[in-house]
């Protein structure tokens, strides 16, 4: 059978409202269950007990409340937290917590598996299943606040959408769920919190500029040539660097906030000179600062990070040309949580 009941947590407060109205209800009992459902986490109707019960037996005629689960959770030695979440359809993604001594930073996915098709990447491996909801988003960092307040004594401070999935290509859905994340009546929590991370999508880029949302923009570049990035991130055919250089021009015209690239150093594709100065060439289009990341291994060998040798090469090229520039240790690499490594391993 077919279940024709609308998830209710996909409704706004104004569509709730709506719809009590249009049946016959005030519009006050909207943003009743409203608060249920969002702020008291109510996962059934019944739990509303200042709701009458032939209204609770309406809802429950015409909507669902779907909860995601945390299925299994995984503690790293180094603090590191990798939740596997079972969604209402029983799909599963995994959301990271990542402790450090002055934050607690939650990763989130965005989408089960992902459509792009990087190849150094575990979750490319996986076929795009299907976009998250607003609610499945935000249910992720809920669950990782309530980890992070019980395991470290304190609420979490940062998100970043780098789980799994293409966020940009998900992104009416990220941007609810980051309006319910910043919004007083979720958690409550600044934008300037919350990065973005992308393959690069640059009409999307676009839009997230004009849309004047006040998060943070982080770009998977992880090459400054279209041979090399094409050859490692195929959709860069599609998409090719100067599409997204323009992109980013316009995102810090709109927005004059600092763009983060994320890019790892490999053995025999982007370890030599030419490559590092190709990156300086990007990083001079747009105020910008460079995180150089630890490759995390996916088991088939074609991949190798490159010699401390050549990464100190890249590090002493950028700051030379005054670009800021972060080596990245991974977290969590013993549960599989570490950058590309989120494959549903532990489902
Ligand atoms: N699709 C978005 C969000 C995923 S973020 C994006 O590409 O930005 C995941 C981050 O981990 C990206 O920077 C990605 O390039 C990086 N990554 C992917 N596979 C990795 C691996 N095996 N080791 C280290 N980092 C990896």
């Amino acid at each position: 059978m077919i279940n024709k009941k609308k998830d209710i947590r996909a409704l706004t407060k104004a569509q709730l409202q709506d719809f009590f109205v249009a049946n016959g209800d005030k519009s006050f009992r909207g943003s009743q269950v409203y608060e249920w459902l969002w702020n008291k986490g109510a996962h059934s109707f019944e739990a509303m007990t200042n709701i009458s019960k032939a209204t609770r037996e309406m809802l429950d005629e015409n909507f669902v409340i779907n909860h995601i689960r945390v299925d299994r959770m995984q503690r790293s030695s180094d603090g590191t937290i990798k939740n596997a979440v079972k969604l209402h359809d029983q799909l599963t993604v995994e959301s990271v917590l990542i402790p450090t001594a002055t934050r607690t930073t939650a990763c989130v996915s965005s989408q089960v598996g992902c459509s792009l098709d990087c190849q150094f990447c575990a979750t490319a491996r996986l076929k795009r299943m299907r976009n998250l909801n607003p609610d499945e988003i935000y249910d992720q960092v809920v669950a990782i606040d309530n980890e992070s307040r019980l395991y470290f004594d304190r609420p979490l401070s940062n998100i970043v959408f780098m789980g799994m999935g293409e966020p940009l290509m998900n992104y009416k859905n990220v941007m609810k769920a980051v309006e319910k994340i910043t919004s007083p009546e979720g958690l409550g929590m600044s934008p300037k919190r919350i990065t973005i991370s992308t393959s690069g999508v640059p009409k999307i880029i676009k839009k997230l500029a004009d849309d004047e949302t006040k998060i943070k923009l982080a770009v998977s570049l992880h090459a400054a040539t279209d041979e090399v990035r094409t050859k490692i991130m195929p959709f860069n055919e599609t998409f090719p660097l100067k599409d997204l250089r323009e992109s980013l021009e316009y995102w810090y015209s709109k927005t004059k906030s600092r763009i983060t690239y994320e890019y790892i150093v490999w053995k025999d594709i982007n370890d030599t000179r030419k490559d590092a100065e190709a990156l300086v060439r990007f990083c001079n289009y747009v105020p910008c600062k460079v995180n150089l990341i630890e490759y995390n291994p996916i088991d088939d060998g074609n991949f190798q990070q490159a010699s401390a040798k050549a990464t100190d090469m890249y590090q002493q090229i950028l700051e030379r040309n005054g670009i800021t520039v972060t080596v990245r240790r991974s977290r969590g690499k013993d549960i599989d949580a570490a950058c590309g490594q989120l494959a549903n391993k532990s489902a």
